[in-house]
Formats: C-alpha cells, structure tokens, sequence
C-alpha cells in the first residue's frame, strides 16, 4: 500500500500547533493521518493547494462508489490493499438479485418482496441482500420503465438497471435518477450517451469492455473526460479463470501501480458461467460467485431470488470483511437462555462470539435453562483472556452489579469457567457470591448443570 510518509503530510500543513485538530502539534496529527488515525479535513487551516494535493495523496486508490441514497445506499470499492493482513478490506461485496422486466408487474412486486425478506442473522448481523438488479430483458423501454417503477414503490434497497439501451436507461433514469441508481452499462458503441446520462441524473456508471483490459482503461478515460467521477468496471464473463485474472490485475494495477483508470470497483455476473438448463445451475452460480466474492468483485449479480443461494455467499463476506486485527465479539451482557426463572444457574464466559455461541448451544443442549453474563475481554477466549489480565474476578464483579445480576436470581451462586477456576476466590471475596468451578470444556456443560441441579 503506497501512502505519503508523515513528513510529507507535514509539509502540507500550516505549522502553527494551534491544536485544533485534536492533537497538540501539526507534527503529531501528521503522523496521526499518515497511520489512518486522523482525517487530514480535521484541520481547518489548509490551503486550496494542500486540500488539493492531500486529498488526491490520501484517497483509497480504489475510488468509493456510493450506489442509491440514504440509508439504504450501498458503498463499494475504497479499497486500499491487496491482501486483507496489510490492513483490512474496506467496503463488503454487495451481492445483487436480478429481475427480468418481462416479468408481469404482480410477480415483479413478489419478488421485491421476496428480496426484502430475505435475511438472516449471524454473529449479531442481519446479513441479506443489498441491491437489485432490473434486467431489461423485454428490449422495450416502456416495460423497463414501467417495470423500474414499480420496484422503486415497493422498495428502498438501491437499484442497478441493467441495459445497453441508451433509451431504456433514460426511461428509466426519468422514473430513479433521483435514487442513483447504478446505470449498466457503457460500452464501446453508447459509451458518449450513457455517459452524459449519468452525469445529467448524477449516476455511477458501469463501463463493460470485455475484450481486454487497455481498450478497458481507454472507456474509462472517455468517461472521465466526459465528466463521470463514479464508476463501475465491468471486464466480462468467458471464463472463470480469465475473469478472475482480469480481477486480480486490475486490483494489483489500482493499487501498487496507483493506476487510475483502473481505481474503480468491479462488477461481475456469476449465472454467466452457467446454463440455465442444467440442474446444477444453481450450485455452480453460487460456486462461481463465491470465487469471484474472494477475488475482488465488488458487486456480485445473482440470478433471480432464490434465497437459500444468496447465505453461502453472506457468510463467506462476513468473514473476508471482518477487521482481521478485531476478534469476532458479542456484546456484552447478561443474557437469558431458555426459559429462566429467577432460581435459573447463572454463568460467566467471555465475548469472543465464538466462545459465546458455543457456550449457549452448550446450555440449550442441557436444557437447563440458565443466564449468561458475558463479560467484556475484548474478544478474547477465556483461555487467552485469563492470560492476559482482561477475565478477572474485578471484572466479573462489576457485570454483576451493571447487569444487575441480583435482580434476576435470588440465589447469590455464580458458575466461571474451569480455566479461570484461580480468580474463585478473590471473586468470592469481591462479591461474597459462592463460586462454582465449571468444566473447561463447555461441551461438559450439559451433564455438568444437571448434576448440580440434582
Ligand atoms: S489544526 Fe491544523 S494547524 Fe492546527 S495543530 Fe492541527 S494541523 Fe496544525
């Protein structure tokens, strides 16, 4: 990842140390900026010339792309590495689901809301699908502006119309434009009108050029010169190998080459690869998005709404886009488990979510309804946690007084962990509770509670 060095931030600035950015000195917010603490707008005493140059220095080499408005708009792209352990990956895949205006306004709208209630939860997210995709598959203008209408009276998710038509896009930008939708797409033959569209309704713009990556940047040096800021690159689907080829080089060019016209994010249509006739065509779109979800596609565009297709593709970019440096965590707090009474075991884990979902589905095998309390050890294990200082008896005392434990059960019996079973007693002291031991392992859990209900 190429960034400026602290000193050249520094440079850049006016040099007063009048602190109001936040931090003492200008030397020490440029250091702050250049380690991506600090937003180098925070001070505002810059000049024109050092708004100008900064800005262009420090933006993502990946431009950010913001598709729709409000809160439901999508951002892709802003990336700034190749690989997630040099930092972390920016702005999730958006995962799309596209719909044929040849579809009847009743079904259209079935699918709409077939779209909105697909979602799941996981981890405390509510994964589901961002965007959609109006295909304008009928080669009719009325029907694709009729068919845009009524997908933006049934939903807010931002939308992406789908057509080559510079006349159907147009149709349809008078009924969404105002939603900025995400126009696809520009090619060689329409480039100069779907360009000057997208600046007209303030639209990002997909730019398609499937035969190589030069008459690619060519595009979009078009488009640039036409007054597009937004884009999308698209490069084509003929193979999967030479897709994601093209994906990864044009990462590696926007990136480490600090290559513009490539610094846009990627669009990719996984049922592309696949026939529609073949009964496998599901599971292989699902396998082909997965791969193109890992290898940089920005926005990823399935085919129809089946939904059970879309949870795959969700949790795979729960975890790519996860912060590598941030340990999966849950909140903490006390948490009822079954049906509790106030008589109901009381237990103490971590918020490593792993440790905490394994835990509870521990407890739920048991049938032993109990309460949880999750104490903050910043994502650590218990095991690590133990080590490090952060699951402590002090701790474990002060959740029971914010959770107000004593409020929920009448017995004054807490159960910890039997890899923290050393901090028993100064937690016993702390809270004159008695301490229970538990298992190490909280697979035991569940002949564990029943013993000591016994
Ligand atoms: S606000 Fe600007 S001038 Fe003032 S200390 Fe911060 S960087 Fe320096």
């Amino acid at each position: 990842m190429r960034t400026l060095a602290p000193m050249q931030i520094y440079m850049l600035l006016p040099k007063t140390n009048c602190g109001e950015c936040g931090f003492p000195t200008c030397l020490s917010f440029a250091f702050n900026v250049a380690s991506g603490k600090a937003n180098v707008f925070a001070c505002p005493y810059l000049s024109e010339e050092a708004k100008r140059k900064l800005g262009e220095a420090l933006a993502p080499p990946i431009k950010l792309v913001t598709i729709g408005v409000s809160e439901a708009a999508v951002k892709v792209g802003g990336e700034k590495v190749v690989h997630r352990h040099e930092d972390k990956f920016y702005s999730p895949t958006a995962i799309a689901f596209a719909i044929s205006d040849t579809l009847s306004d009743e079904e259209l709208k079935e699918q709409v809301k077939t779209i909105e209630n697909t979602r799941f939860e996981r981890l405390e997210e509510i994964l589901k699908p961002d965007l959609i995709a109006l295909k304008g598959a009928s080669g009719d203008s009325e029907r694709f502006a009729q068919a845009t209408k009524v997908i933006v009276e049934n939903t807010s998710l931002p939308l992406i119309l789908c057509s080559f038509n510079t006349e159907a896009i147009e149709s349809s930008l008078k009924i969404c434009g105002s939603k900025r939708p995400l126009i696809y797409a520009a090619n060689k033959d329409n480039l100069e009108v779907m360009a000057e569209l997208a600046v007209e309704y303030k639209c990002p713009l997909t730019i398609y050029e499937p035969k190589n990556l030069d008459s690619l940047a060519e595009l979009v040096k078009k488009a640039k010169d036409v007054g597009v800021e937004d884009i999308v690159l698209d490069v084509g689907f003929r193979d999967l190998k030479e897709t994601l080829r093209k994906l990864v080089t044009i990462r590696r060019l926007a990136i480490e080459e600090r290559a513009r016209e490539y610094g846009y994010p990627t669009i990719a249509f996984p049922g592309l690869a696949v026939f529609k006739s073949d009964s496998l065509a599901d599971f292989w779109e699902v396998t082909v998005a997965a791969s193109l979800l890992i290898r940089y596609a920005s926005i990823v565009v399935l085919n129809g709404t089946r939904p059970w297709r879309i949870l795959p593709l969700l949790v795979l970019r729960q975890g790519i886009f996860r912060d590598p440096r941030i340990h999966p965590r849950v909140k903490p707090g006390l948490y009822a488990i079954g049906n509790v009474s106030e008589n109901s075991p009381c237990l103490v884990t971590s918020n490593y979510a792993l440790t905490y979902f394994t835990v509870k589905s521990d407890i739920e095998a048991s049938k032993v309804p109990s309460y949880l309390l999750v104490i903050d050890t910043e994502g650590l294990s218990v095991a690590s946690s133990v080590a490090g200082g952060k699951f402590t008896a002090e701790k474990i005392a002060e959740a029971i007084e914010e959770y107000k434990v004593k409020e929920k059960v009448k017995h004054r019996t807490i159960i910890i962990p039997g890899l923290a079973a050393r901090i028993s007693g100064k937690l016993e002291e702390l809270t004159n509770w008695k301490v229970i031991v538990g298992p190490k392992d909280s697979s035991e859990l569940r002949t564990f509670l029943r013993k000591i209900l016994s």
